[in-house]
Order: structure tokens, then C-alpha cells, then sequence
């Protein structure tokens, strides 16, 4: 099989850019087809990119767009809702911190750098269908046009159309039975870090700030709730009310009463439930590959989905530029990526149940904390393995066994 000269990469989020500026490092070309006509811009809350995602981006160039829109959290405490510390990790040594940034932000970040180095993305094309020929793919869109290329990669997010066309099987997302709010408060939490994000377990939910430099305070809430709500469904109840029930849920929370208290209708916004990818058996099949949340897409509790959908999309360009068979390139791959991937979305499902304990759980917890984080719980031995992950771009690949797919909860 011909070597890899160029690639259609479906989606513009986050995985997608870093895969094309990623290829082209690898020395294969590539454009971006992004389903929206416009650029996102303003669209989503805050996220975190880890200090593995932000090494990812070195090797294509893009850390330094990014550390400079992103801010530096060096401390996570974790706080009960009486403002009483349980337990808290400080940054890992010798790394730089996590960077907290609005996806819009991160989005037009990497937009800009891609663009930058050659990247061409064109908006309004939606993937419907992908007709497979012996020596390429041929895309089509909704606007009627069409693309070919020598692989497809599928960047297109949880939702993926091109998970399915790979496999009409696959699964698709579950829901994480935790409503999400993002808001900024008119209001600096008194004694609270510059630096450092805070996680409060709450009498009836969960909350998570970090001040801002403009002397507001960022807070997002997980409120337990067993139903799928998608975004659209959650905006149709108007800001005004969601405002009301966040005050009424931490009215007796240190200091989620104050958060809600002081945030206008306005700057708060209603996400709906979350959604997460099960294992997905198949992440390639002939010349279409997944990357991001298409193939892996964790709980946002684990502050990875940004870093891993970075790191797939380098991965992917090594295996591309060192192994000529295709099939042999994106089994390496997903020999690389799959195990990692895995144990991630297994640590944020656990956290995900700390979120809705009840509470006997919550004091037990409170309890136990301070001493877990001393001993078996400690940010080296929980965040090491994931943060300290290097991708070493000149290394060649030489190709890995792919692991057996784990039976993962959700
Ligand atoms: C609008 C939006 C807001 C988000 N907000 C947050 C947030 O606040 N916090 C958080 O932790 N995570 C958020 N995420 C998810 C986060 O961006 C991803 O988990 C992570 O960055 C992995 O990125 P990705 O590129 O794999 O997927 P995504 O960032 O989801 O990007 C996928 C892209 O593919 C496009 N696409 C989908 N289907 C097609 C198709 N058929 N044809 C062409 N293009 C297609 C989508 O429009 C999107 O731009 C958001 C995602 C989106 C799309």
C-alpha cells in the first residue's frame, strides 16, 4: 500500500486541529471539514488541559497560544460544604501546571495556530456518508459536496458519524446522571488562592471555582440528576430559573451560597447532562480512523478529555509517518493509546461517583481524606502516571499489540 500523502480529518474542535498540524509535522497533508458554519466561538465552559496535553502541543507548537490564554492552577483543594479542607494535591514537581481555559478560547487557539502553519479548514460540511476505494476514501457532505483523500480521520467529537460508519455497532455515549452548570460570579471568594482550583463536596451537590484575575470567581456545578438532558433541552428553561434552583441547592454550602448569590442569570449556562463513550471495540477499519472523543471520550471529572484527544492526535501522525501499511499504522496506534485512554475514563467514572454520595459517604469521606492524601492517595502516585506521559516525536514506531478492549463502567 502507497504511504499516507494526505488525510481528510472530519471536525474542528480540539482533536481535529492538533491531528492537522500534527500530519503535517509527520509530512502528510491534510484539511479539516468542520460540520458548523461558524467557528464555536463563545460555545462551551471551562476546561483543563494537563500538563501531558500541553507537551503534546509543544511538539506541533501550539503550547505557548495555549499557556498564554489558559490560567495556571498549581493546587486542587477539596473542601466539604462547611468550607472545612478534606484533602488537597499540589502540583506535580518539575511539571507545569494545569491551565484552566474556556473551550472557546482553546478552540480559536489552536484554530489560529493551525491556520498559521498551512492548515486549511473549511466550516459547513457536515460528513453524511464515505464511499471506501481501494486507493482512498471519498467523503461526502450535506451541502452536497464531496472530498477524497487517502484516510479519513474522525475527529468529530462523542457524536461521531464516522465511529459509525466504521461500525454500525458501535456504541454510543452514556449519560453521567450529573447536570452541568458553568458561571462567573461578581465575586472573589474570601481567602481562596489565585492559583488553585477548589472541589466542594456540598450538602445536596457538588461544586467546583477558581478566582479570575478581574476579581470575579468561575464556577461550574454537578447537580445529580438521572435523566439524559441534552444542552438544548436544558436552555429551554430559562437562566432565571436554573439561577433559582442552584441558590436554593447550595443555600447551605460555604461558598456555593455566596457563588450562586452573586451570579447573574446571564453568565450562567445550563450544559445539561454529560455524556461519556464506553469502550469502543473498533477504532479503525480500512482507511478511517477515530481520534478524541469519537474513540475515548472520559468524563470532563477527569481533566483529560482535551489532553488525550491531543496526545491521540500525535500518536496518530508518528504511527502514519513511520508505518507504510495502513492497517499495521493504526493498529500501532491504537496499541499506543487504548490502555492509557482506559485507565483514565476508569478514574474519572470513580469520581464521578464520589459527586453523588449520600451523606454517610460525604463524612466518611471527610474523614478519611486527609489521611489518604498523605499515604495511598497522593497527587504523584493518582495524577503521575497520567501527567507525567511524554510522546518522544523522534522515536520511530516500530508498531505494538494492540490491548484487549477492558469492560469498563461507565
Ligand atoms: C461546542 C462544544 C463545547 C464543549 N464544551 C466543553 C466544556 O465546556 N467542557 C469540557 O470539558 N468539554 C467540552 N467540550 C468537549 C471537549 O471539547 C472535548 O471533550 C475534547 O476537547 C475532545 O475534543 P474532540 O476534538 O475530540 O471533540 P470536540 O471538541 O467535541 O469536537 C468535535 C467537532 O466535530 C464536529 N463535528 C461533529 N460531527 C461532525 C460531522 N458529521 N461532520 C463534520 N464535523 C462534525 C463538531 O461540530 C465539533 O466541532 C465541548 C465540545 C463542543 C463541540
Amino acid at each position: 500500500m502507497a504511504p499516507v500523502k494526505n488525510a481528510l480529518i472530519i471536525g474542528g474542535g480540539i482533536g481535529g486541529p492538533v491531528a492537522a498540524m500534527a500530519l503535517r509535522k509527520a509530512g502528510i497533508e491534510s484539511t479539516v471539514y468542520e460540520a458548523y458554519d461558524d467557528t464555536a466561538d463563545g460555545v462551551g465552559a471551562m476546561l483543563t488541559v494537563a500538563p501531558n496535553g500541553l507537551d503534546a502541543l509543544r511538539i506541533i507548537g501550539a503550547d505557548k497560544s495555549v499557556q498564554a490564554i489558559g490560567l495556571p492552577m498549581k493546587d486542587l483543594n477539596m473542601m466539604d460544604g462547611k468550607g472545612r479542607t478534606m484533602g488537597a494535591f499540589r502540583a506535580l514537581a518539575g511539571l507545569p501546571p494545569s491551565r484552566s481555559v474556556w473551550r472557546s478560547d482553546l478552540h480559536r487557539a489552536l484554530r489560529d495556530v493551525a491556520t498559521a502553519q498551512g492548515v486549511r479548514i473549511e466550516y459547513g460540511k457536515r460528513l453524511v456518508r464515505v464511499d471506501e476505494r481501494p486507493d482512498g476514501v471519498v467523503a461526502f457532505f450535506a451541502d452536497g459536496s464531496t472530498a477524497d483523500g487517502n484516510v479519513l480521520v474522525g475527529a468529530d467529537g462523542i457524536h461521531s458519524t464516522v465511529r459509525s460508519l466504521i461500525d454500525p455497532q458501535a456504541p454510543g455515549p452514556s449519560t453521567v446522571p450529573l447536570l452541568n452548570f458553568g458561571a462567573v460570579a461578581d465575586y472573589s471568594v474570601p481567602g481562596a488562592a489565585s492559583d488553585a482550583v477548589y472541589f466542594v463536596f456540598g450538602r445536596r451537590a457538588f461544586f467546583g471555582y477558581w478566582l479570575q484575575p478581574d476579581g470575579t470567581t468561575a464556577w461550574y456545578a454537578n447537580v445529580p440528576h438521572h435523566a439524559r438532558m441534552t444542552a438544548a433541552e436544558a436552555r429551554r428553561t430559562p437562566p432565571s430559573e436554573w439561577l433559582r434552583r442552584l441558590q436554593e441547592i447550595y443555600a447551605d454550602d460555604v461558598p456555593g451560597r455566596d457563588l450562586a448569590g452573586h451570579t447573574r442569570a446571564d453568565r450562567l449556562s445550563a450544559f445539561g447532562t454529560n455524556a461519556i463513550m464506553p469502550s469502543v471495540p473498533h477504532w479503525y477499519r480500512d482507511r478511517m480512523v477515530l481520534v478524541g472523543d469519537s474513540a475515548h471520550a472520559p468524563s470532563p471529572s477527569s481533566g483529560q478529555g482535551a489532553s488525550q484527544a491531543m496526545e491521540s492526535a500525535v500518536q496518530l501522525a508518528r504511527c502514519l509517518r513511520d508505518i507504510p501499511d495502513l492497517g499495521s499504522a493504526f493498529a500501532a496506534y491504537e496499541g499506543l493509546r487504548r490502555g492509557r485512554v482506559e485507565r483514565i475514563a476508569a478514574r474519572a467514572a470513580r469520581t464521578n461517583d464520589s459527586k453523588s454520595y449520600g451523606p454517610v459517604a460525604k463524612t466518611m469521606m471527610r474523614l478519611m481524606m486527609p489521611l489518604a492524601t498523605k499515604t495511598f492517595l497522593t497527587a504523584e502516585k493518582t495524577l503521575g502516571p497520567e501527567q507525567r506521559y511524554r510522546i518522544d516525536w523522534d522515536a520511530p514506531v516500530t508498531g505494538e499489540t494492540p490491548v484487549p478492549v477492558p469492560n469498563r463502567r461507565t
